[in-house]
């Protein structure tokens, strides 16, 4: 029987680029990060997108503006011959209560549905210890913390929000972690 393909659950701001750490307009990937997904894709490991969007309830931006930037993301991607296989987001702020925004596994368990996923071998990559880490363990999922975004933070100033949980790995960055899940030097 077959256990199912492997996937690289990653985070957006922090982890694949950088700048407004709330507002998702003025995002721009990080120089290395279109290099990490194509990685992924030759390799055969799906690279599935996970981000918290609780702008998009606030009203500060549209879900247009979102799936906009989505759009310029992976055509940037496409100009390098690489590919997202799923963008998953969640626009709910706390008080909405739904079951997807991180870390929470909604988003994961929509992609199981979809693709048949090996969670046990499969990874989620990200900057922030208290959502990303928290949801490996959630997922039942490996969890990678790399140190752009707020991922030194997450190990010294916010190590508390998340202190009864561990990486499995720490990566400079999410090249070097998918690098990790890969096993090339
Ligand atoms: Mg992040
Ligand atoms: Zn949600």
């Amino acid at each position: 029987m077959s256990k199912g393909k492997i996937a690289a659950f990653i985070d957006l701001q922090g982890t694949l680029g950088g700048t407004g750490i709330d507002d998702i307009t003025d995002f721009e990937f990080y120089p290395f990060s279109i290099e990490a997904v194509k990685l992924l894709n030759e390799n055969g490991i799906l690279a599935i997108v996970i981000t918290n969007q609780s702008n998009i309830s606030r009203g500060i931006i549209s879900q247009r503006d979102f799936d906009y930037k989505i759009n310029m993301l992976s055509n940037q991607l496409a100009d390098r011959g690489a590919y997202f296989d799923e963008v998953y987001c969640c626009s709910h702020t706390r008080e909405d209560c739904c079951s997807c925004k991180k870390p929470l596994p909604g988003l994961i368990e929509d992609a199981v549905k979809k693709h048949d996923i090996d969670l046990k071998n499969s990874y989620v990559i990200g900057d922030m210890g208290m959502n990303d880490i928290v949801l490996a363990r959630n997922a039942g999922t490996k969890g990678i913390l790399v140190m752009t975004g707020v991922g030194k933070g997450s190990l010294s100033e916010y190590r508390h929000t998340w202190q009864e949980y561990d990486a499995d790995y720490i990566a400079e960055d999410v090249l070097e972690a998918v690098k990790w899940i890969l096993d090339i030097k």
